[in-house]
Parts: structure tokens; C-alpha cells; sequence
């Protein structure tokens, strides 16, 4: 079994079609477990023409308050870290839910005990199938802050589901921050999706640093490959002891086959296939 993260940096720069095209293509040997963990952006579906259907809704606990026990210290305002409690002076703390993340701190602090839990639904998670791909993917309730709660479910899920496939493979989403660390921490090894622009060069670069420092094994798929300068990502590809493993020219039958929902399947698949 072997878990592989489709990354880059950047957005747009083809991420979802590497994920899928490769999915697609190694499903027609192989158990193949496709996870979209873009969830602030899910697309995969969308794709491989995959209907989804809701697995679980993904909670957060929040505080909630018993106004009779309060003394209007403010404390636990002042402890939280994230300005989801505003203060005023004699009036009961007004909670903001939406930048709550759960951190526990204002319960433990306040001298009356008058914080308990909650919940919040901050998103869900769906199934799907097709094309012999088994297919999970997660999706961040619009204006819940924090993806990486729902990309740690998933997580969850790979690790009670990894050892009934051959391959897993995790779309993470665009950048460096938290939750595109969550998903690549349990990868064995990185497709850094980028194109050859000086933004795409720009965005890899921050990727690959990221995976040297977390000791992950990276290889560079350059989409778009006819579109830009090419030097900008070699100097990346010696800087940080890497390789560009397949170029994937512009093409208007990819994007029409994008459009109708269906599946990429092409001879640069088959090669990133062999490299992996
Ligand atoms: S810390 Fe407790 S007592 Fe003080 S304002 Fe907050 S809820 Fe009220
Ligand atoms: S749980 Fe943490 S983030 Fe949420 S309101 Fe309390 S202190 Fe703030």
C-alpha cells in the first residue's frame, strides 16, 4: 500500500487532474482509494462525474455559557486567543461561534464554572464510486475558518481504510498552511503539481521546501509545460535534489473532457505511473 499526495502550491495549476487521471488509470489494476482533501474546494467529484453521498457530518465542540453563574469577570475573553468572546464591562461575554476553535481555554479559565460544551457542524465528509475507485472527499462548511478539522477526519479514515487498497491517493489543497499539511504528514511520497510561470515556480518552491523539511520525498509534474519558462522550475529541481517525472502540454481535449466529467487517460499518465 502506498499513499501518494497530489500538491503543488499554487492553485490551478492542475492538481485534480493529475489526482484523477491517475486514480482512473490505476483503479483498472489496482485497489485505488481517492481522497479529495481540498475541502475548502472540493472538485473531484465534479471530475470523474462521481455523485457523492453524505458519510458524516464533522463537529467541533464549542463553549456555551450559564449566564446565572457568571460574574462578568472577563477572563475568559482575555484568554481567547482567536477574539471569539468580546468583553464588556458588566454585561454577559458575547460569544462569536464562527472564530471559535475549540481550544478549551476560556472553560478552563473561568473561575465559576459557568462554561460548558457544544457542537457545530463546521462541514462533511462524502462517499462515492466509480470506475472501480473507491472515492472520499470533504467539504468545509462556507465561513467555518479551520479546514484542517476536516482534513484531520479524513485522516481518520484513511488510517481505518489503507490496508483494503493498493493506493491512496490524497488531493490536498493549494499552499503551505495547515490543512495541506494534515494531509501530506501521512503520504509516502508528493506529485508537486506546478506549471512553469514565475508564480508557479514561486508557489513550488515553498512546497518543496516544506517537504525536505518534513522529510517527504517530492516529484515535479509540470502541466502546462509549453506554456512558460521551463528554467524557472529546473532551478528548483537542482536546489532541492528533485525531478520533473512527466510535462504535460496545453491541451483543449483535457480541459472539454474536464468540462463533460470524464476521466483523463493519456501515454504522460502512464509515465508518472511508472515513476511512482
Ligand atoms: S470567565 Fe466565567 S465568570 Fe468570567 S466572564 Fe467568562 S463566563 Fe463569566
Ligand atoms: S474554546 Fe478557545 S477559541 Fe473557542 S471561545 Fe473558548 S478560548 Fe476562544
Amino acid at each position: 500500500m502506498k499513499i501518494i499526495g497530489v500538491s503543488g502550491g499554487k492553485g490551478g495549476t492542475g492538481k485534480s487532474t493529475v489526482a484523477t487521471a491517475l486514480a482512473y488509470k490505476l483503479a483498472q489494476n489496482n485497489r485505488v482509494f481517492l481522497v479529495d482533501a481540498d475541502v475548502d474546494c472540493p472538485n473531484d467529484h465534479l471530475f470523474l462525474g462521481i455523485k457523492r453521498k453524505l458519510r458524516k457530518k464533522v463537529e467541533q465542540r464549542i463553549p456555551k455559557w450559564d449566564y446565572s453563574k457568571c460574574k462578568k469577570c472577563g477572563l475568559c475573553s482575555a484568554v481567547c486567543k482567536t477574539n471569539a468572546i468580546v468583553s464588556v464591562k458588566g454585561q454577559n461575554p458575547f460569544f462569536m461561534p464562527a472564530q471559535c476553535n475549540g481550544c478549551g481555554a476560556c472553560a478552563l479559565v473561568c473561575p465559576e464554572k459557568a462554561i460548558s460544551w457544544d457542537k457545530k457542524e463546521i462541514g462533511k465528509i462524502y462517499t462515492g464510486s466509480k470506475y472501480d475507485i473507491d472515492f472520499l472527499s470533504g467539504e468545509l462548511k462556507v465561513n467555518e475558518p479551520i479546514s484542517e478539522f476536516i482534513v484531520n477526519a479524513l485522516n481518520k479514515i484513511i488510517d481505518k481504510k489503507k490496508t483494503e487498497y493498493d493506493y491512496v491517493i490524497i488531493d490536498t489543497a493549494a499552499g503551505t498552511h495547515c490543512p495541506v499539511i494534515a494531509a501530506l504528514q501521512i503520504c509516502d511520497m508528493v506529485l508537486a503539481v506546478t506549471e512553469p510561470t514565475p508564480l508557479g515556480a514561486h508557489d513550488l518552491g515553498l512546497i518543496l521546501q516544506l517537504l525536505k523539511k518534513i522529510s517527504l520525498k517530492a516529484n515535479i509534474v509540470l502541466n502546462r509545460s509549453d506554456i512558460g519558462d521551463e528554467k524557472l522550475i529546473e532551478k528548483l529541481v537542482h536546489k532541492y535534489n528533485t525531478k520533473i517525472i512527466a510535462k504535460i502540454p496545453y491541451s483543449k481535449e483535457m480541459v472539454k473532457r474536464h468540462a463533460q466529467g470524464e476521466p483523463i487517460e493519456n501515454e504522460i499518465i502512464d509515465k508518472i505511473i511508472e515513476k511512482i
